[in-house]
């Protein structure tokens, strides 16, 4: 199991565009600096959809049609349909990436959208748009990978869904290993490691998987069956990102502990970040730097192994 400097390295599916090739319909270089400094601490996997269904670059516009029952891809220049191409690619590309930890996708885009893509009465010129909704090769992602950790880059820009996916992905990475042991013992480890952690995204699922390990204890021959089970609970508990109420107890916590080494002063200047938390005037990472340089210089017992501490590398909070 990974000490509190190491992280094992996820693996990232991220649209080649937002690691700066030219892969746009545009030939336009996006620069995004998250995706430099996440390639530090994970194994990035760039893929262009279109590219890959065999459109040029530069190419001709692609829209998402709304029809009867389904939704088209579509280029009007060429008259070509491309839905099929595209489902099938992406629905082979994911077979053949297993060991995914997340997405990074691009945000609008009729391939790789997850949300915000603009939806199109007709494939006429002059066609509107009536709503908006997912690209074909997102579509596909989310529909056999919900279990994952995925984002497009707006959503990263937030302090709150950037916090949620980085956790997300980061845990998965870590219990991939364990799932890859066959080991009870390492499930062990994962769970006392990730406990306070999972408890403030979801108090009594976290029971339920106390309880599944104290069960399994005698039988830990059955080690691939209850890991399977705790995956499945995992999974669940980090589906939604959790309530500022729950994530900032195991701040509290620590204030309370480290009070009897602190000056009144450092005391009130931490009270202080936690409310400018609570007011989402704070991100989390800044209290995490607090409790981290109190674990160095007082007393590491508090925060030895805890996940909630960090659990990802700090720098990729603010890149
Ligand atoms: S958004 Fe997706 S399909 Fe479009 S250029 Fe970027 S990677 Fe390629």
């Amino acid at each position: 199991m990974r000490s509190l400097n190491k992280f094992i390295r996820p693996n990232v599916i991220i649209s080649k565009c937002l690691c700066g090739a030219r892969c746009r319909w545009d030939r336009d270089r996006l620069d995004y600096p998250f995706v430099r400094t996440l390639r530090k601490y994970a194994r990035i996997i760039p893929v262009c959809p279109e590219i890959e269904i065999g459109l040029g670059v530069p190419r001709d516009r692609i829209i998402l049609v709304q029809r009867d029952n389904s939704i088209a891809l579509y280029q009007s220049t060429t008259r070509r349909h491309l839905a099929q191409k595209m489902n099938r690619f992406s629905c082979q590309y994911l077979s053949d990436h297993t060991d995914v930890d997340g997405f990074i996708l691009k945000h609008k885009s009729p391939s790789c959208g997850v949300r915000g893509v603009k939806l199109y009465e007709s494939i006429t010129l002059d066609a509107r748009f009536t709503r908006t909704g997912t690209g074909l090769f997102a579509a596909t992602v989310l529909e056999r990978c919900s279990h994952l950790a995925i984002t497009d880059e707006d959503q990263l820009e937030r302090n709150r869904t950037r916090e949620h996916w980085l956790t997300q992905l980061f845990t998965l990475a870590t219990f991939r290993s364990v799932r890859k042991s066959h080991s009870f013992k390492r499930l062990r480890a994962f769970h006392t490691q990730h406990r306070l952690l999972l408890q403030t995204y979801h108090k009594r699922l976290t029971k339920d998987l106390d309880q599944a390990l104290t069960q399994s204890d005698a039988d830990t021959d059955n080690a691939c069956a209850v890991i399977e089970q705790y995956e499945c609970m995992l999974n669940r508990i980090l589906a939604t990102s959790p309530r500022r109420t729950s994530v900032i107890k195991p701040f509290e916590s620590a204030l309370e502990y480290y009070a009897q080494y602190l000056s009144t002063q450092d005391i009130k200047r931490f009270e202080h970040q936690l409310d400018s938390y609570r007011a989402c005037e704070l991100p989390l990472s800044e209290l995490r730097k607090t409790v981290q340089i109190w674990a160095v210089r007082y007393d590491k017992r508090f925060t030895r192994q805890d996940a909630v501490f960090r659990p990802y590398p700090g720098p990729l909070a603010s890149a």
